[in-house]
């Protein structure tokens, strides 16, 4: 019927969202439907939420709402922005710049600390900035910029933060929380957005949301427009066991299974299983002859600079077109320089061995004189044994 890859073995989608899924997510998205309103889907509903706080590692309750990890980030900010409040905006790449922008579409006064591409946010700057504005209604940071593949200091900036007792300390965890450790009430996040298909490997089309109750203090005085995001009508509406609008029931049927499957492994193992995902291709993509782009690389996804001669762009296409293995390339100042491989969602050994394996042989298509297949193989035999040892 089509030509498109199936998500069968054959296929590899590694992109840093959306992810691969687990057999057991396709198997959960061909139930047939059930209505949201029904006492079997309450109690998925009920238990999904539930779940949801040991993830974030919350006491406060969790939101889930039916948009894309953007609509979370919007979420976040008309709750307790009113036009005219000053903003500080950590700015490090394509997803700080949508944020701020955000921020200003609402009204807001936004300052913004630019971050070279690559680098992540000095502490000291943020603090300067604060006492500069120390009336400053929130602060915003991605925890993983992923368009570079830093991960930003949170918890540091949480502590510097946490002392303005009407400042808030909003956080894009979209490619971090449910990758890597993330404890919103520990560090003193006061906002934090999620994305369904980024770390929590599910299809694209729901974002989960929390506030802190110093957040939620500013619900009621909050002037922002807003209706669809207005989260004291989801609280309501959480608290009677329902979603305020249709619940988007496929997607937090799946979600239930993954919860499952993350809570049953336990955090930790999950988030050293993505670990050892991200520790593998920093290894062997450097020993290929690719260099790390992020001084301070996430977990969640690597960016690779590839040799000055080649195009990124070429690379991405070529390990799309010939093997079979989607990856992403650069945005902006980054496109065709970098690559970037995601490491959440269903991943197996012998798909990131294939990675490996794949990503030499286009050094080679695209500069014989690079590396010979001699090398790549031999890349490959010592990737394979660190599998077997790092099992
Ligand atoms: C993907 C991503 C977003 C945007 O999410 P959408 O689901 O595409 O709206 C925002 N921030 C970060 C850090 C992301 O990785």
């Amino acid at each position: 019927m089509t030509s498109l890859p199936d998500n069968s073995d054959s296929y590899s989608l590694l992109a840093p969202g959306p992810v691969n899924l687990h057999p057991e997510v396709l198997k959960t998205l061909a139930l047939p439907m059930i209505h949201h309103r029904t006492p079997e889907f309450d109690a998925i509903l009920k238990r999904v939420l539930k779940k949801m706080k040991d993830i974030f590692q919350t006491t406060e309750d969790v939101y889930m709402l039916t948009s894309t990890g953007s609509g979370g980030m919007e979420a976040l900010l008309v709750n307790v922005l009113s036009p005219g409040d000053k903003v500080i905006a950590i700015v490090s790449g394509k997803f700080g710049e949508r944020w701020a922008e955000m921020a200003k579409t609402f009204g807001a006064e936004v300052h913004v600390i630019d971050v070279p591409w690559g680098e992540t946010v000095s502490v000291a700057a943020v603090s300067e900035l604060l006492k500069k504005h120390p009336d400053t209604r929130a602060v915003l940071c991605q925890a993983c910029e992923t368009s570079t593949a830093v991960a930003h200091p949170i918890e540091d900036l949480g502590r510097v933060i946490a002392p303005y007792t009407e400042t808030l300390f909003f956080v894009d965890g979209i490619t971090a929380l449910g990758a890597y450790p993330l404890p919103m009430d520990a560090w003193g996040i006061d906002g934090i957005v999620a994305g369904s298909q980024k770390a929590f490997m599910l299809p694209t089309g729901m974002s989960f949301i929390s506030f802190s109750k110093k957040a939620a203090k500013f619900f009621d005085s909050a002037k922002s427009p807003r209706f669809y995001f207005d989260v004291r009508k989801e609280k309501k509406a959480n608290a009677a066991g329902e979603t305020f609008f249709s619940s988007n029931v496929a997607l937090i049927r799946c979600l239930d299974v993954v919860l499952d499957l993350i809570l049953a492994e336990g955090l930790d193992a999950h988030y050293a299983r993505i670990h050892r995902r991200a520790e593998f291709t920093r290894k062997f993509a450097q020993e290929l002859g690719f260099t790390l782009y992020a001084k301070s690389p996430s977990d969640s996804v690597t960016a690779l600079k590839v040799p000055p001669a080649m195009d990124g762009q070429k690379i991405r296409l070529h390990l799309e077109e010939v093997h079979n293995i989607t990856i992403m390339g650069g945005q902006d100042q980054a496109k065709g320089k970098i690559i970037r491989i995601g490491h959440m969602g269903y991943i197996q050994d012998a798909e990131m061995l294939r990675l490996i394996e794949c990503l030499g042989q286009c050094l080679y298509h695209f500069d014989s004189g690079f590396i010979t297949l001699e090398q790549v193989a031999m890349v490959v035999r010592d990737a394979q044994n660190y599998l077997e040892q790092n099992g």
